[in-house]
Formats: C-alpha cells, sequence, structure tokens
C-alpha cells in the first residue's frame, strides 16, 4: 500500500525512500505479472503489454511516492537521442498533452546543455533552476522551475530519462528543493525503469515471436488442408472424364456393330453426346482450378501482370452475366446497368471479368437455385462500382477478415448441389483481391450472417488524358 503525505512526515527521510522504493518494486513486480498474466490468457495476441503503457503506470506510481508536481518518463532513441515521453503524472490532460507534444522528437541538446548531458552520461542525476539554467531552446516549463533530472542507463548507454520537477514556492534554490534521500531515490526510480524498459522489450519480443509462430502454425495447417483440398478436387473431375471417355468408347463401338448391321438410328447416337457432355464440363471444372493454381504461383514469383487497355466495363459486366445465366440452369440473375452504354476504364478486361465471374460463381454455388442474384454496375463520383448480391447464407464478420487470404475456406458454408462443379481451392477470392489491388481499385463485402451476401469492386473511370499502358504490374 502507498504512504500517504502525513506518514511520509513522521517517518525519517532515509528510511521513507527506502519504503517508497520497495513499494514501488512491488507495485512494478504487480504490473509485469499482470500483463505476464494477460499474455498467457490471449497467447500470441500481440502484444498487450507496450512501452506506453507500462510508462504511463510506471510514472502514476513515482508520483505516489515522491512528493512533487509532477514527473515524466521519457524514452531516448537514437540516432541522436530523441525524446519520446512514455509516461507522466500529475499534470492535468491538457498540459500532459502539451508537454508530450513539446518533447516528442526532440533531441535532448535541445533542451539540456552540454555539461548536463555529459553528466548525464556518466550515470549522475542532474538538478537544474529553469530561471538561471533555462532549456537551450525556448519551452514551457510548466509551472515548475525546479528540475531532477536522473538517467536511466541500460547496459551502460543512456536509454532514457527519469525526471520530476518542483515549484520555486516552498524552496530558495534547486539544492534545497531536493534532499540527498530524494536524489538517491529518484536515482533508484531510474533503475528499475531501465528494468522495467527491458523487460518489457523482452516481454514484446516474446509476444512477437509467439504470434509469428501462431501464424506460421496457421498458414501451415491451412496449406496441409490445401494440399489435401487440392488433390481431391483435382482428382474428382480428372476420374469423371476417364469414366465418360470410357463409357463414350463403349457407345462407340455399340455404334459401329450397328453400323455394320444398318440398323444406326439418330437415337443411339445421340446417346454419346451425354458421356461427351459431362467430359467437357468436367474438363472446364479442371482447366479453371489449374488456371487459379497457375496464377497464385504467379503471384508468388512476382510476375502476375496485368496487360491494361482503354476498355468498356458495361461490355465486360455483360458478357459474364450472360455467360453465367447459360450455366446457371433454374437461377435468376438480374443485371442492373447504368444509363449510358459506356463505362470507360483502363483495365485487363480478362481479369476483370475473373472477378466478376468469381463473385457470380460464388453467389451462384453458395445461394439456394430458387433465391436471385443481383449484379449491379453503378457510376458515381469518377468512380464504377460493381455489386454481386445474393441471398445465401452470410458470412460472419470473423470470416469476412480471412475470405481473401488464400486458401481460405469460411467454415460452415456448404456448397449446394451440383454447383459445386466450380472451383473450390480456396484462392477465388485472393485472385480478386491481387487483381483488383492491381488495378489499384477497392473490393470488399458487406454481409449478415443469414441475409446473404453482397460483394463489390470499385475502378477509377478512365480519364480522357489516361494512356493505354500495356503491361502494367
Ligand atoms: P472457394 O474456391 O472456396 O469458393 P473463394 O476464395 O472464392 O474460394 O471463397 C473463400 C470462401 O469464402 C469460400 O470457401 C466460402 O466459405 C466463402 N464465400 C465466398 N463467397 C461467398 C458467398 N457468396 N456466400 C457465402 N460464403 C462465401
Amino acid at each position: 500500500m502507498f504512504r500517504d503525505a502525513t506518514s511520509q512526515q513522521q517517518t525519517p527521510p532515509t528510511l521513507q525512500a527506502f519504503i517508497s522504493l520497495l513499494t514501488l518494486v512491488e507495485a512494478l513486480a504487480a504490473i509485469t505479472e499482470q500483463r505476464e498474466n494477460a499474455q498467457c490468457v490471449e497467447p500470441g495476441n500481440v502484444p498487450t503489454i507496450t512501452l506506453r503503457s507500462t510508462g504511463q503506470a510506471f510514472a502514476e506510481i513515482a508520483k505516489q511516492v515522491l512528493q512533487c508536481k509532477y514527473v515524466g518518463v521519457l524514452a531516448l532513441e537514437p540516432p541522436d537521442e530523441r525524446q519520446r515521453l512514455i509516461g507522466s503524472s500529475g499534470l492535468p490532460p491538457e498540459e500532459e498533452h502539451r508537454l508530450h507534444e513539446d518533447t516528442f522528437q526532440v533531441p535532448l541538446a535541445d533542451y539540456i546543455d552540454t555539461a548536463a548531458i555529459a553528466q548525464l552520461h556518466t550515470d549522475q542525476v542532474v538538478l537544474l533552476d529553469l530561471q538561471t539554467r533555462p532549456f537551450v531552446t525556448t519551452r514551457s516549463i510548466h509551472g515548475a522551475r525546479y528540475r531532477l533530472v536522473a538517467p536511466i542507463m541500460l547496459h551502460g548507454r543512456l536509454a532514457g530519462l527519469f525526471t520530476m520537477a518542483k515549484t520555486d514556492e516552498k524552496y530558495p534554490d534547486v539544492y534545497s528543493a531536493y534532499s540527498p534521500e530524494e536524489i538517491a531515490l529518484a536515482k533508484g526510480i531510474a533503475r528499475l525503469a531501465a528494468l522495467v524498459i527491458e523487460k518489457v522489450g523482452l516481454l514484446q519480443e516474446c509476444a512477437e515471436a509467439q504470434a509469428k509462430e501462431q501464424r506460421l502454425q496457421a498458414t501451415a495447417r491451412r496449406y496441409e488442408d490445401f494440399i489435401s483440398t487440392a488433390s481431391h478436387e483435382l482428382r474428382t473431375p480428372l476420374t469423371t472424364i476417364k469414366g465418360n471417355v470410357q463409357l463414350a468408347q463403349r457407345r462407340v463401338a455399340a455404334l459401329e456393330k450397328q453400323a455394320a448391321q444398318n440398323s444406326l438410328s439418330p437415337e443411339s447416337l445421340r446417346r454419346i453426346e451425354q458421356p461427351l457432355k459431362e467430359t467437357l464440363l468436367n474438363f472446364n471444372r479442371l482447366e479453371r482450378m489449374i488456371l487459379e493454381l497457375l496464377d497464385f504461383s504467379r503471384i508468388q514469383a512476382d510476375k502476375f501482370i496485368m496487360r491494361k487497355q482503354p476498355c468498356n466495363l458495361v461490355e465486360i459486366v455483360r458478357q459474364v452475366v450472360e455467360e453465367a445465366q447459360k450455366n446457371a440452369e433454374g437461377r435468376v440473375i438480374r443485371l442492373s446497368l447504368p444509363e449510358q452504354s459506356v463505362v470507360p476504364i483502363i483495365a485487363d478486361a480478362d481479369r476483370i471479368s475473373e472477378v466478376v465471374n468469381n463473385y457470380l460463381s460464388n453467389a451462384h454455388k453458395y445461394s439456394p437455385l430458387e433465391e436471385s442474384i443481383d449484379v449491379r454496375l453503378m457510376v458515381e463520383d469518377e468512380q464504377a462500382r460493381v455489386e454481386v448480391q445474393d441471398r445465401g447464407p452470410g458470412i460472419s464478420p470473423e470470416d469476412q477478415a480471412h475470405i481473401w487470404e488464400r486458401f481460405y475456406r469460411a467454415p460452415g458454408i456448404e456448397m449446394l448441389g451440383e454447383r459445386a462443379v466450380n472451383s473450390n481451392l480456396g484462392l477465388g477470392l485472393y485472385l480478386c483481391k491481387e487483381i483488383i489491388e492491381l488495378h489499384q481499385g477497392q473490393l470488399g463485402v458487406n454481409s449478415t450472417p443469414g441475409q446473404g451476401s453482397t460483394f463489390w469492386f470499385v475502378l477509377e473511370l478512365a480519364k480522357v488524358s489516361d494512356e493505354p499502358e500495356n503491361a502494367t504490374t
């Protein structure tokens, strides 16, 4: 427990300084323990402990054991000992804010003279009367003329400052303002501050290492899932293709026999149409997956190139919707276009088609067939916006943050029926993100679980002065 000012007056000064220091040590141990435990509860949650929050807690405790107007803890950063206030106590909020701004990134040499800095470098406390020995450049003294500045040394280097400020109301000069016990206490506090800074640094490193490890593990897990999904997804259409080609072969053999017997009918010819249709469907699916995988490896190798040309977004969207409608029997896809027949953009038309197609095929894949899908193209503020709205299961806020990552597939979202014939590698939205970002556009999803999703992207309209680019990444 902290001692109050009355009991401090009745206790001999050295003992009082010792008790204060002990109180501070106890309180500090409690802060860092709490923070370490907080880290255990949420392992890898980078990092709940920061120099700023610990510095502030430290300053508040130090102020309680010291009798002064305010205290401050400053870190000094290379290359020229730039100050950063990491905690202060005793000033009203607006003054504290000013102190923060006044000191932020200002080299120590702008504040105190070379002789004082030399003293600090040799681990000595400096006492300053700011009236007779003012700051090097004009600065606010925040109503307290007498300063005690104690160095915070870390591995023999001046890493920060612990400062105390007193007014001149009760004391004739700075030397009578600070008793030897107080000076010793301030020095002790500065040593503790050094330990705290070091410990925070170590904890931060540890939390970052933990978080990195967890991220690596999550990526490795997702990669393993991907490998097993990919091998399954690639094998399924191959098996179907093989089966259908064999079936077609058998039927051709039967046709040959019928031809030899002159009994060939249009009916029996049609019987080879069905396995061939199936083969083509699965072949397309396989091709889409292989193309996605190729694009993925191009991104990894930094060779994902957009071939941008002037093009009309109305045409792109219209074509994708028409094509999708052909392959989505039983589904109503509504298209809403702006009044203007041309929405000019500078883009890789094939890649932008892929994005619209991906949004649309996901909407088809994940929402009930009887629900319609809306595709909208709008123009506002020199920007074109494309939206694909479905009435499917929706996506939870947590999953919304991850669906754009490679190999991510939201748990619990099922593909519906035959529409599962589309690629399912968890790469589609990742590729969309890459494509739109390479066009300097934005993209996203608005979704509420149970109420469907609206996937969108926005691109700048082409200006008359825009030159076509041939190959731009
Ligand atoms: P996938 O090949 O698995 O469809 P995507 O990258 O296209 O990969 O999508 C990632 C995940 O986002 C999907 O696995 C699915 O869980 C979720 N998702 C995408 N679109 C929708 C949608 N319209 N409705 C609900 N979930 C969706």
